[in-house]
């Protein structure tokens, strides 16, 4: 229930970020971006996920007259935003089909009245006549569109109420604009800018590197096990995302984690909404939990301790995969993304691509993408360069240190000889014998498996039988995948069948020398604090703070006082301070509100409201 609140009355965009945030300083280029919006100018902002996108409108709606009008798709998480803010003393609302008639009256009237900071809307209820005259009844102090990428057409977040959104510029052409989205390939940035009419806007772009989440694509055998490995040996305990493709898959490994005594709940668009909301609220409110599911899930989470995101299918791009792994480690502490990838996820992608009901030009679209995210998992260079390079920033170091190639640099062998075989097996079939069979075919043919398929169709009789048997079934399997990677084999059709590419010829030739990961076993990875290269600047997180031994005991009272307020107001924890704010109290242990009140993350309102309970918990845990 909503009560008066008094506005903050915040002076400068610095006042607001000590005051009203509890921030000492603004990352990156948070300051410039405050500044300009403040002047009144429009801007295009592009930063990863948990750089710090919503300071960026938070903070001018705050400096300016009026109110700022937020513009999400995220509607099931507007009602945590909101709490959030109110616990900051900022006087926010939100309009959605989720609300009832009182409620969305009162929000109306406090709009009206100017009595809003902030106000959330969903972009399908800016297009009705009765939104838009409400705004003009009110004053509007900028529009903040928030996941700007949803206007991308063939992006996977295409929303279409999305393009009614450069109305806003003619209806309300004084008011500036500020468009957000960590989805940031140059193309992408362009289409934004032109759909929302925003080509005279300043873009602002941030490094898109991660630094503190390590990423890790390992070969998938048995992937539920490697999962509950994964689980059990780095991150017992914590709370993370295990991405699957389909609802199935979701359901069974949900089932599967609970049974091995992991807490884990389903998320997938199958479910009913009820089940849906109730799950991804006990997700964002309790700890260790652990959230399997497909893509519907995760846009705008901003759970700041997400402790991994793991894959056990290949993400159907590049942009995907770095926005879904993005949700771990908001809070700039060490996460993991993991992901588990084998031959049969491109056969089973590739179906779904000609399978599609999309045109000709849709469907290259998504093979360029699925092409893209194959080159990423065949790689022998460091992950974050590709990850980088590929959203356009080549300025950083060759090897991060952080991910699982500069850990473990994969042996690379000579194999344009084993390529060639394969490629040679594909094209007797083709054109020899006018078939195509999917890889296990080629492969048995190759190690000269006489296996019923392989004498029904008398395969046993073509000059490459058994000419492989030097290398085991899985090594073969390696080599179809970086020859597909590569884009000299392709597989088409519903049963995933290889096909010869315009490219092929280049290795067959011997024009083209192969260098191929080589198939380890599970690699160990060893475990590097992020944050701990120089370089690049606009750092996304700052370094964890590292809890010396004594202050343990009273992080562990601070979690167990903050559990217990949150659990009270009904609001997830990290509503409350997050994890990142209580180790720095816990480091500090401070004695007065003057010291608590130093502590990044703890804003005046914070102060007033928790300040002494803080106190007396840490007095409680401390040390004598
Ligand atoms: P994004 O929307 O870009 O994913 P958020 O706006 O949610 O990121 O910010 C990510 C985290 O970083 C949040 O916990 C936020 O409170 C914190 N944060 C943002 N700006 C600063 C800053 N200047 N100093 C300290 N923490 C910050
Ligand atoms: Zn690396």
């Amino acid at each position: 229930m909503t009560s008066p609140v008094p506005p903050l009355s915040v002076s400068t965009a610095t006042d607001a970020l000590n005051r009203v945030f509890g921030y000492p300083a603004f990352r990156g280029q948070q300051g410039d971006i405050v500044e300009h919006v403040i002047a009144g100018g429009d801007a295009l902002v592009l930063m990863p996920t948990g750089g710090g996108k919503s300071l960026c409108y938070q903070i001018p709606a705050l400096v300016r007259p009026g109110t700022g009008v937020v513009i999400s798709p995220l509607i099931a998480l507007m009602q945590d935003q909101v709490d959030a803010l109110r616990t900051l003393g900022v006087r926010a609302g939100f309009l959605n089909s989720t609300q009832d008639l009182d409620e969305r009256r009162l929000v109306e009237a406090e709009f009206v009245a100017g009595e809003l900071d902030l106000l959330y809307v969903a972009p399908e209820g800016l297009g009705t006549p009765g939104v838009q005259r409400l705004l003009d009844r009110g004053t509007i102090s900028l529009f903040a569109i928030d996941e700007a990428h949803c206007v991308a057409q063939w992006g996977h977040d295409f929303r279409p109420d999305y393009l009614n959104l450069s109305m806003l510029h003619e209806r309300w052409p004084d008011v500036p604009r500020i468009a957000l989205t960590a989805t940031a390939t140059p193309a992408t940035r362009d289409e934004i800018a032109t759909r929302l009419q925003l080509t005279g806007a300043r873009h602002f772009t941030a490094s898109f590197d991660r630094p503190n989440i390590q990423y890790r694509i390992v070969g998938k055998n048995a992937p539920s096990k490697q999962l509950l490995d994964l689980l059990r040996s780095e991150h017992a305990g914590h709370c993370g995302i295990v991405y699957c493709l389909s609802r199935a898959s979701v359901e069974k490994h949900a089932s599967f984690l609970t049974e091995n005594g992991i807490p884990a709940l389903p998320y997938h668009a199958g479910l009913d909404a009820r089940t849906r909301a109730a799950n991804q609220a006990r997700f964002l409110r309790e700890d260790g939990l652990v959230m399997v599911a497909t893509i519907a899930f995760g846009m705008g989470i901003d759970k700041p301790d997400v402790r991994f995101v793991a894959h056990l299918d290949l993400p159907k791009s590049v942009e995907g995969y770095y926005q879904e792994t993005g949700r771990a480690g908001r809070d700039g502490l060490p996460s993991t993304a993991w992901l588990a990838y084998g031959l049969q996820d491109v056969v089973q992608q590739r179906k779904m691509i000609d399978g599609s009901d999309g045109d000709a030009a849709h469907r290259r679209n998504a093979g360029r993408h699925l092409d893209a995210m194959l080159a990423l998992c065949e790689s022998v260079t460091c992950r974050r360069e590709q990850l980088l390079s590929y959203f356009g920033q080549q300025d950083t170091a060759p090897t991060c240190g952080n991910c699982d190639v500069c850990l473990n640099p994969p042996e690379s062998w000579d194999g344009t000889v084993p390529a060639q075989k394969l490629l040679s097996t594909v094209f007797r079939l083709q054109k020899e014998r006018g078939q195509k069979f999917g890889a296990g075919q080629s492969i048995d043919i190759l190690t000269g498996k006489r296996t019923d398929k392989v004498t029904q169709f008398r395969h046993d009789e073509l000059t490459v039988f058994g000419i492989g048997a030097d290398l085991r079934e899985a090594e073969w399997r390696g080599v179809v995948r970086q020859l597909l990677a590569g884009g000299f084999l392709a597989v088409e059709g519903e049963y995933g069948t290889l096909v010869l590419t315009d490219r092929s010829g280049e290795v067959l030739r011997g024009e083209r020398k192969l260098m191929m990961r080589r198939e380890t076993a599970a690699p160990k990875a060893g475990r590097s604090s992020g944050g701990s290269r120089g370089g690049s600047g606009g750092r996304a997180a700052a370094p964890p703070v590292d809890l010396p031994e004594a202050a343990v005991p009273v992080f562990e009272r601070l979690r167990a006082w903050r559990g217990s307020v949150a659990k009270e107001q009904g609001v997830p924890a990290y509503v409350i301070f997050h994890d990142a704010t209580l180790r720095a109290i816990a480091a500090l242990s401070p004695r007065t509100m003057d010291e608590l009140g130093t502590v990044s993350g703890v804003g005046q309102s914070k102060l007033t409201k928790f300040g002494q309970q803080v106190l007396d918990a840490v007095a409680e845990a401390g040390p004598e």
